[in-house]
């Protein structure tokens, strides 16, 4: 494989401060060498070894490509008279989800891999060289298995969701319900999933329900994640800590005590907020700024799913974050790639080093600031991944 290297880039972001300037180590005037794959060399352009291709990047900015470490893309259907309905006044329930659950159930193998692949190429074209994508949507052994089966096709970042509300069929029997998700259907998801989640809140699954739910996955091999705190306070957070999840995801409605609880996790769970849910139901965002000034590590991600948050943009969550949830552009840019990096315990993502896979983006534009100074405007003019050009 020919090395190739990038040069004349404006303002390159690597999220190693050992290489650059404040934490997201910025290198001025700054050039990459891919090679297999991989990033071989990082740093000033004057001083760049050699290379089989060279790509001038004209002045524009660089980053790492995107991780978005949340998001539901093995669906059916689509919600929109419920959005239009809900931007005319009617409020937002975790039940819309049955809606897209019968959809989805409806759906042929082929139409759902179709649409896994057009959001998964949509989230590309926009940076995101990472995403993880969940099943929930099946809410039977075999048809979350079957959403598994064709995520894991897409990306090896897999979150068994059987969790996510409780099946029609089981709406008189909950405990029955939470059998299955820990029994038969654990059995049947995990060789194709490499996370466990569950929807802890009112409507969907309480405490108990979903500290059974984590424990079992974990007892398969799965690592938690929580859907926690998102339209109400409750014990999401704190159990997803005490678990050693990876995330704790939504934190929109946190005590003091939740915020401890993520800042004293030491990284080890991460915050990760997902503004295009409050967005699409016009509710109150995550205070970001509260997290990180207690300590807490924090991510952006999108939850690209039918019914509360249909983007897959990781640029419009950054413009969000920045204006409404007291984020600077530097901390958006940081959460939105080396964040869902550590959502996903990832470390050869979400970083422009030596050795890290050869995922990054140039902007039509001077500085990273500009995804947040400029919303709404398509700025990623060219991604390559795994050293590849994939848009
Ligand atoms: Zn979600």
């Amino acid at each position: 494989m020919p090395t190739t290297l990038i040069t004349n880039i404006g303002s390159l972001v690597t999220n190693d401060p050992s290489l650059g300037t404040g934490p997201l180590g910025l290198v001025a005037d700054a050039a990459v060498v891919m090679a297999d794959g991989l990033i071989a060399w990082v740093g000033p352009a004057d001083r760049a070894p050699a290379a089989d291709e060279v790509y001038d990047a004209g002045g524009r900015a660089a980053l790492p490509g995107f991780v978005d470490s949340h998001s539901h893309l093995v669906f059916g259907g689509d919600r929109t008279q419920e959005f239009n309905a809900r931007m005319s006044g009617t409020p937002y329930t975790a039940g819309g989800i049955r809606t897209t659950v019968a959809a989805t159930r409806a759906a042929s193998d082929a139409e759902l891999d179709a649409t896994v692949a057009r959001y998964v190429a949509e989230a590309r074209r926009q940076g995101t060289t990472t995403i993880e994508t969940k099943s929930g949507y099946g809410l039977t052994a075999e048809d979350e298995a079957r959403s598994l089966r064709i995520a894991a096709a897409h990306t090896p970042e897999t979150t068994y969701l059987g969790a996510h509300i409780v099946a029609p069929e089981y709406a008189d029997d909950p405990a029955g319900y939470v059998d299955l998700v820990t029994g038969p259907m654990l059995e049947a998801c995990a060789p194709h999933a490499r996370w466990v989640d569950v929807f802890c809140e009112k409507g969907a699954f309480d405490g108990d329900q979903a500290r059974a739910i984590l424990t079992a996955g974990a007892r398969a091999g799965l690592i938690p994640r929580v859907h926690a705190n998102q339209l109400t306070y409750g014990p999401g957070v704190q159990l997803a800590v005490e678990l050693g999840a990876a995330s704790a995801d939504h934190c929109t409605h946190l005590t003091d005590a939740d915020v401890d609880a993520l800042a004293s996790s030491g990284g080890a769970t991460i915050a990760t907020l997902l503004p295009g849910a409050e967005f699409s139901t016009r509710a109150t965002y995550p205070d970001a700024r509260r997290l990180i000034d207690a300590g807490a590590a924090v991510a952006l991600s999108t939850d690209c799913n039918p019914g509360s948050s249909f983007t897959s943009s990781m640029p419009f969550c950054i413009a969000v974050a920045v204006r409404d949830m007291r984020m600077t552009p530097d901390e958006a840019v940081a959460a939105a790639t080396l964040g869902g990096a550590r959502a996903l315990r990832r470390d050869d993502v979400g970083r422009i080093t030596a050795g890290a896979r050869a995922d990054l983006m140039l902007l039509d534009a001077p500085s990273h600031v500009h995804l947040a100074y400029r919303p709404g405007v398509p700025l990623v003019s060219r991604v390559w991944q795994g050293g590849v050009r994939a848009a």
